[in-house]
C-alpha cells in the first residue's frame, strides 16, 4: 500500500500550490448521489467545499425514478450539475421501469446518461432474473437515445460483461462506476469503448488488485468519483463522503500513475465531458 499515504501528504502541497497557477486545476465527480442524507441538507455548504477543492462539476446518479424528480431539478438549478436516470439493480421495491419510460425522460436535455444499472449478486439472492431483465431494458434504452451507460456491478462481473457484450452495449458506451474488480474485468470493459472510474475504493489498504488496475489503465479512459456519501477515501475514511474529497482519489491515482494531480485533473475532466456529451461545462471554462 504505501504509495497512496505520501502522496495523500502532498495533496495539500499540491493543491495550495496550484491554487496561484493562471489555469486553476479543475475536477469532476463523475458519481454522487447528493439528493441523499445526510448531503441533501446541506447542499450549498457541499458546493463551496467543492469549489474549493477544485471540483467545479459533478454527475449526481439516479437509483430509482421515485428519485428523479429531485435530481433533474438539482440539475436544472445548477450549471455544475448533471443528471442520470435509471433505477440501481438493488432497489427491488420501487417503481419497475418499462424501455418506454426510461426513453421519455432520458431524452430530457439535462440528462447526460442511463444509470446506475447493471448486476448486483451481493446484496441480493435467490433467482436474480428480475435484476437481468431490468439491466437489458437500461442498454436498450441507451442504444435507443444513444447516451452512454452508469454500470454498478458487483460479484457479477461476468453476467455484467456478457450481457453488456451481447446487447451490443459498445454503440452506446459507458463507464464502469467505483471500479473494484480484476485487470480481466477492465479490459473487457475497455474493449468495448468503456470508461473505468475509481472511487475512494483505491485508496483502502486492502485494494492492491485494484491499484494495479489503475496503473494500467489508459490516461484517455479514466474516471473518478465519490460515490458519495459512501466511501470516503483515506485519509477521511469513515466520514460522510461529498465531492470535495474526490480530490484524495485523484491524488491516489496521480501517485500510481506517477503523474503530478494537475494531470490527472486535466485527463479525467477531460474524459467526463467526452464521455457524457450531453454535459456541457460553463463557457469560460477550458474543458476540451
Ligand atoms: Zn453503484
Ligand atoms: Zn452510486
Amino acid at each position: 500500500m504505501s504509495d497512496c499515504y505520501w502522496m495523500l501528504e502532498s495533496a495539500s502541497y499540491s493543491l495550495a500550490h496550484f491554487t496561484h497557477q493562471n489555469f486553476p486545476m479543475q475536477l469532476v465527480d463523475s458519481h454522487c448521489h447528493i439528493n441523499f442524507d445526510p448531503l441533501a441538507d446541506d447542499l450549498d455548504g457541499l458546493l463551496e467545499r467543492a469549489r474549493m477543492n477544485h471540483v467545479n462539476y459533478m454527475l449526481c446518479v439516479s437509483v430509482c425514478l421515485e428519485d428523479y424528480p429531485q435530481i433533474a431539478e438539482l440539475a436544472l438549478n445548477n450549471d455544475q450539475i448533471f443528471a442520470s436516470v435509471g433505477v440501481h439493480p438493488n432497489y427491488q421495491d420501487c417503481h419497475e421501469p418499462s424501455v418506454e419510460e426510461l426513453i421519455s425522460l432520458a431524452e430530457l436535455e439535462n440528462v447526460v446518461a442511463i444509470g446506475e444499472t447493471g448486476l448486483d449478486y451481493f446484496r441480493n439472492e435467490g433467482d436474480l432474473t428480475w435484476q437481468q431483465e431490468r439491466f437489458k431494458r437500461h442498454i436498450e434504452a441507451a442504444k435507443s437515445v444513444n447516451k452512454p451507460l452508469i454500470i454498478h456491478t458487483r460479484e457479477a462481473k461476468h453476467d455484467t460483461m456478457d450481457m453488456l457484450e451481447e446487447f451490443g452495449a459498445e454503440s452506446c458506451g459507458g463507464v464502469m462506476h467505483c471500479f473494484s474488480e480484476d485487470w480481466e474485468t477492465a479490459k473487457r470493459a475497455l474493449d468495448i469503448g468503456f470508461y473505468i472510474s475509481f472511487s475512494g475504493i483505491v485508496t483502502f489498504k486492502s485494494a492492491d488488485q485494484l491499484r494495479e488496475v489503475a496503473r494500467k489503465a489508459p490516461m484517455d479512459r479514466i474516471l473518478v468519483e465519490t460515490d458519495s456519501p459512501y466511501l470516503a477515501p483515506v485519509p477521511l475514511r469513515g466520514k460522510t463522503n461529498e465531492p470535495s474529497f474526490v480530490v484524495h482519489t485523484a491524488q491516489c491515482v496521480a501517485d500510481l500513475k506517477g503523474v503530478a494531480l494537475e494531470e490527472i485533473a486535466a485527463y479525467t475532466t477531460q474524459n467526463f465531458f467526452r464521455l457524457f456529451s450531453q454535459a456541457k461545462p460553463l463557457p469560460n471554462d477550458h474543458c476540451h
